[in-house]
């Protein structure tokens, strides 16, 4: 059983108030964003990215694992032609501490899909195996074929396609708690 005013004492000690609990099986798990991160990302390839990531149809299964989740949404108004990579690392820097102090709480299930593709090296190893930080790399949503768009709006916040630069911006986490 889930003590979801703990869980949320935990979100708002890290400093994050923009969240939704979800139940994990009405993620959305796409085909086409599998597609999409294989063709025309150029992060393919990166260590926690595909084709490093399961099988679309099991991580399907592997949502269906878990009896609560979370979307955790991180606005900032940036530059894409200047990513504010300091700001990014403070957040996954925050997300995995979040993940730890729910692990700890009693949930060993805990698991973080993290606002973005693993960056913690300068240059990734392109491999599970040979990852450098294997303790605190993560998948992103997008790379476990989260269809983002959809889930977000179905659990009722707002996301949309960026089309001016600069611009705010979302970045979406999920935290998979059981
Ligand atoms: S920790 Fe480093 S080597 Fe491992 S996936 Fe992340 S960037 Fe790549």
């Amino acid at each position: 059983m889930i003590d979801k005013d703990k869980i949320e004492s935990m979100l708002l000690g890290q400093d994050f108030g923009d969240y939704k609990w979800i139940s994990p099986k009405d993620i959305i798990v796409s085909h086409w964003v599998r597609v999409k991160c294989t063709f025309g990302c150029s992060e393919y390839g990166l260590g926690t990215c595909p084709p490093n990531t399961p099988p679309v149809d099991e991580c399907r299964e592997f949502f269906n694992e878990y009896d609560s989740g979370l979307i955790i949404r991180l606005n900032r108004y940036a530059d894409r032609d200047s990513y504010p990579s300091d700001w990014s690392r403070d957040m996954t820097k925050r997300l995995l501490a979040l993940e730890r102090e729910i692990f700890l709480s009693g949930h060993q299930k805990v698991f973080l899909l993290n606002q973005t593709c693993c960056s913690l090296c300068k240059d990734c190893s392109g491999t599970r195996s040979a990852c450098r930080d294997k303790k605190n790399s993560r998948p992103s949503p997008e790379s476990f074929a989260v269809d983002v768009y959809q889930t977000v709006r179905n659990a009722g916040m707002a996301i949309d396609v960026v089309s001016e630069n600069p611009a705010e911006m979302n970045r979406i986490a999920l935290l998979l708690i059981e």
